[in-house]
């Protein structure tokens, strides 16, 4: 292998820092679009619209069973009234019968009291679920219109892959290799930047300071036909000048 087999690998290295820029905006897509967020907004929307759905149901359930105890009380009056005036009831059970309605009044009152409570809170959370189910449509409209646009970017960067790997797989195809599986061994412990270049003396990798005869040798190795391409002794990248 000599020099030009390094500058290929150059372009190999940017085609896959191009390939993990992308698939690592695939990864985090949900997130930074905002989408996770709508998602997680949407479902805990509908979770209190469900909860509010259910207290509602007790609510009318509770309201209906006061009305009908309130109605019973009042035709029980009304039977009793009915009675006095047909003039079933002498004169000296009228206190009695008087004192029955009055009693059979008092517990209608309080179970209108009841009743009225009871409605109030039904009002409240009327309000609450429109309030409730007038977010959630807006942000489940936003999360629609988020998942269609995430769509389209998933599209784009899938094509820039596809091309990427193309290109990836053209590359390989004339790159040497037992080059190539030193790419991959550097690569794999270094995630990036497998080759390094020496800028002012520094390994690019590291930023390890080489001295002038180290920098000698990797020029002198670089210029003729080479087994193994010359590593930087801290980093383990692959140096070129
Ligand atoms: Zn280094």
């Amino acid at each position: 292998m000599d020099k030009f087999a390094l500058d290929q690998l150059f372009a190999l290295q940017d085609v896959d820092a191009g390939l993990w820029e992308r698939s690592h905006r695939l990864s985090i897509l949900e997130e930074s679009s905002g989408a996770r967020a709508a998602t997680d907004d949407v479902k805990s929307l509908q979770l209190d619209l469900k909860s509010m759905n259910s207290r509602m149901a007790i609510l009318v359930a509770t309201r209906d069973e006061l009305d009908g105890r309130s109605r019973d009380l009042m035709a029980k009056v009304k039977n009793i009234k009915a009675k006095e005036m047909s003039g079933a009831i002498s004169h000296r059970d009228f206190a009695t019968t008087e004192a029955e309605i009055s009693h059979l009044e008092t517990q209608r009152s309080e179970l209108e009291d009841a009743e009225f409570e009871v409605m109030s809170e039904i009002e409240q959370i009327e309000f609450q679920i429109q309030e409730v189910e007038q977010k959630l449509l807006v942000r489940d409209a936003e999360l629609s219109e988020l998942k269609a646009a995430n769509a389209n970017v998933r599209a784009v960067i899938k094509n820039e892959i596809a091309d990427l790997e193309e290109k990836r797989s053209q590359l390989t195809g004339v790159i040497d290799g037992s080059l190539l599986k030193i790419y991959d061994g550097i690569r794999l412990r270094v995630g990036s930047m497998t080759l390094a270049r020496i800028e002012n003396g520094n390994c690019q990798g590291c930023r390890l300071k080489l001295s002038s005869v180290e920098i000698e040798s990797v020029k002198r190795v670089l210029a003729a036909e080479f087994s193994r391409p010359p590593t930087c002794e801290q980093c383990g990248r692959m140096l070129y000048i």
